[in-house]
């Protein structure tokens, strides 16, 4: 059966929306004055993000009816957008860019209400005028999940670098001979875009909204599952290893213990630390810390190490996504995700995917993969790289 909104949750999304149309550059007023002094005029329209009804195209995300009904799923649109959304069946507009959507006129909207506003960021593009490895010119278009699908050598993991490169110098490194040209669209939540023209080891000349500059002024934080590391496997202590994966302190690893376990597509349920002791080769006595984790599927309370490679990963992905949603409340946030690097098998990419897409959270997540190509990744913006190495086709679905 449908999903309908209760006319309470349709009240409480036409008020987080200010009463305005959430499409891009809309922003169209959906109430006033009625025909009589004591009647006001509504013209707005709470649509779904998921569908309502079973078999709608936007899928329904894994939500139960409650969810499909809260206002979570909820986006105000005027009359005109609403129809938009819904036309072709709903196709135009997947679930991942309506949130995005969402997000960002929500954003606007608290700013201009509190006065100011938490930190926003939104990734809406990436323009390509000249690139290596990828035909151009060629568009990028994001939404909150994004997937990256194909073969190795076509540019993926190139992509992500030219994307961190819009606020992190480094992350250009490699291509510092090539001969590259691109675009940032994004928004604050108002619409931004950074031009970089990297010459061969001649520099980088940075234009902002247009106007040259010499420093990059946008702040976002980047966060990756780094390569699997040869030093992963020198001796050291357990929560050491994790906190250097993560790019954290070990007492910032503590408290990201407290913050997994929390979402629709945890299967990590609780890690937390106790002293162990025990006695080395030479019969001393040795005290560490020691890591237990209630992962689905398995044993509950075991260590980290007695713990699958499988069951290990996703213990790291995780805690990576955990991070995500912290650093999300202070900078805006992107999580990119090698799926690769982790060992996730099929079953368990299919729970994620699912599960992922359909969750509103505070950052933006881009998963890479060559793998995984030929599942469905429903709800998620996707993003095909087709061809050999020079001549890579952008393909955005
Ligand atoms: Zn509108």
């Amino acid at each position: 059966m449908r999903e309908d909104f209760k006319t309470a949750t349709k009240a409480t999304l036409a008020k987080r929306a200010g009463y305005r149309c959430s499409f891009p550059g809309c922003g169209q007023l959906t109430v006033g004055p009625g025909d009589r002094s004591d009647e006001s005029s509504g013209t707005g329209v709470a649509a779904h993000i998921y569908s309502a009804a079973p078999g709608g195209p936007r899928g329904r995300g894994g939500l139960s009816p409650d969810e499909l009904r809260s206002a979570e799923n909820g986006i105000w649109l005027c009359e005109n957008h609403g129809r938009l959304v819904d036309n072709n069946e709903g196709r135009t507009y997947p679930a991942s860019e309506l949130l995005g959507y969402k997000m960002l006129h929500e954003a606007k909207v608290r700013r201009e209400h509190a006065g100011y506003g938490s930190p926003f960021g939104w990734i809406a593009a990436v323009e390509l005028t000249h690139a290596p490895v990828i035909a151009t010119p060629a568009r990028i278009d994001f939404g909150q999940a994004t997937v990256f699908l194909g073969g190795e050598g076509s540019g993926k993991t190139a992509v992500t670098e030219w994307l961190m490169g819009m606020s992190d110098a480094a992350a250009l490194w490699r291509w510092e001979a090539s001969r590259l040209e691109y675009s940032v669209v994004f928004h604050t939540p108002e619409e931004h875009r950074v031009d970089i023209r990297a010459i061969p080891h001649g520099g980088t000349i940075l234009f902002v909204d247009g106007k040259k500059t010499a420093v990059r002024p946008f702040k976002f934080e980047w966060l990756r599952n780094v390569r699997k590391d040869p030093r992963f496997d020198r001796p050291a202590s357990v929560l050491g290893r994790l906190a250097e994966h993560l790019n954290v302190t070990t007492a910032e690893l503590r408290n990201l213990f407290g913050a997994v376990g929390e979402h629709p597509w945890s299967t990590v349920t609780r890690l937390w630390t106790e002293t162990a002791t025990g006695e080395n080769d030479e019969g001393e006595l040795l005290s560490w810390e020691q890591l237990y984790c209630d992962v689905e599927g398995t044993k509950e309370g075991l260590p980290f190490e007695a713990l699958s490679a499988s069951e290990q990963s996703r213990v790291l992905l995780e805690l990576l996504l955990a991070k995500g949603e912290l650093v999300a409340a202070f900078a805006p946030t992107m999580v990119l995700v090698e799926w690769e690097e982790t060992s996730l098998d099929r079953g368990w990419t299919r729970h994620y995917m699912e599960r992922l897409a359909a969750h509103r959270m505070r950052y933006q997540l881009v998963v890479i993969t060559r793998s995984y190509c030929d599942l469905e990744w429903a709800n998620w913006t996707r993003v095909r790289f087709v061809g050999t190495l020079h001549d890579v086709k952008i393909e955005v679905e």
